[in-house]
């Protein structure tokens, strides 16, 4: 067993911006040449997440929808009031979706439905750049 990272860099737009991290993801893996293992991927940052769906227009768009009505940006939340800060639903959101997924590597990609693509979400309200690293164990 040894340890391998990569790291994948992306400026985004905000706003629930979603990005398909997979070819990235499995292009660290090659690299690494592990045959069998696990990919860890996380993302530093309070306001981003990393999870695993559908990356097709219709999913997308329902996702945003749904976290729209469940956190709403405008709102009563004292993250903004202490802060003098804008982006409490992003902080929010991205603590419900959580920052990393752990995948199984096997034959050299990842383990993975047909249509179930590992993407970054970015949460904040306004567009950042996000390093996503990519920890392998194989
Ligand atoms: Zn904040």
């Amino acid at each position: 067993m040894a340890v391998h990272s990569g790291r994948l860099e992306f400026s985004t737009q905000g706003n629930g911006d979603v990005i398909d991290l997979t070819d990235g993801v499995e292009n660290v893996i090659r690299s690494a040449g592990v045959n069998a293992g696990v990919a860890t991927v996380f993302v530093p940052g309070a306001t981003a997440a990393v999870t695993a769906m559908e990356f097709e227009p219709g999913g997308i768009q329902d996702l945003k929808a749904t976290l729209d009505r469940l956190v709403p940006p405008e709102g009563d939340y004292e993250h903004n009031r202490l802060n003098h800060d804008t982006n409490s639903h992003a902080h929010i959101r991205a603590a419900i979706v959580g920052p990393s997924e752990s995948v199984p590597i096997e034959g050299g990609r990842l383990v993975r439905g047909s249509w179930q693509q590992l993407v970054l979400l970015d949460f904040d309200d306004r567009p950042r750049r996000r390093t996503v690293t990519v920890t392998i164990v194989g």
